[in-house]
């Protein structure tokens, strides 16, 4: 394993284009000294989305189930709020207004390189739900949404940017996003 070259896929999500964050998203980037390889615009389908999130049972239980954390923190009623309190029922529900919400505007996407790229990117990012978010991180400076707020206007989240969790989740998502074209690059910096 080369973790000093890891890859890593970034979107920047419908949010992040409209609060026009997307130069400060890519500056928090190459101010840790991680390298764009790859970079481009462009409108997703439904189709392409709705193959990038998982489908399988635990994935969608557990969408689910940061709405239902963040209830019972805020004194929520899920049956009253949603008419459901099961996991993956809501979690079917969230991803289907994720699905929605992440094809609504152009999006950018990226390819991130670097010493951890995965860890790294995720730790300048911030946790998922902008409301848990540290100070310092994309999602806690830039973003106030959390599930409370986001199931009650019957959406998914706003969290301004998507990246890869794993290696090898990475891997899979750079194939599916930039599949066989030539714009993944290899250059040097002025500082490597
Ligand atoms: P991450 O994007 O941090 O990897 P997940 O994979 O868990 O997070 O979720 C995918 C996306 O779904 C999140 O980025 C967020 O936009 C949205 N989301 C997650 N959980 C919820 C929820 N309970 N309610 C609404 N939207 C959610």
């Amino acid at each position: 394993m080369n973790f000093k070259e890891e890859k890593t896929y970034i979107m920047i999500k419908p949010d992040g284009v409209k609060k026009r964050l997307i130069g400060e998203i890519i500056t928090r980037f190459e101010q840790r000294d991680l390298k764009v390889i790859a970079l481009e615009m462009f409108q997703p389908t439904t189709k392409q989305i709705d193959e990038h999130y998982p489908k399988d049972k635990a994935w969608i239980a557990r969408l689910g189930q940061k709405t239902l954390s963040t209830y019972e923190k805020y004194g929520v009623d899920p049956v009253k709020e949603l008419g459901m309190d099961n996991d993956y029922e809501i979690g079917k529900m969230v991803r289907k207004w994720l699905v929605d919400y992440m094809t609504s505007a152009p999006l950018v996407r990226m390819v991130i390189q670097g010493v951890h790229a995965v860890d790294m990117v995720r730790k300048i990012c911030g946790v998922t739900l902008p409301n848990l978010a540290d100070m310092g991180t994309i999602r806690g400076d830039y973003s106030a949404d959390s599930p409370a707020v986001a199931n009650s206007e019957r959406r998914a989240v706003m969290n301004l940017v998507h990246a890869s969790e794993t290696p090898q989740e990475a891997e899979h998502e750079i194939k599916h996003w930039f599949g066989t074209r030539k714009v993944i690059f290899d250059y040097e910096r002025f500082t490597d």
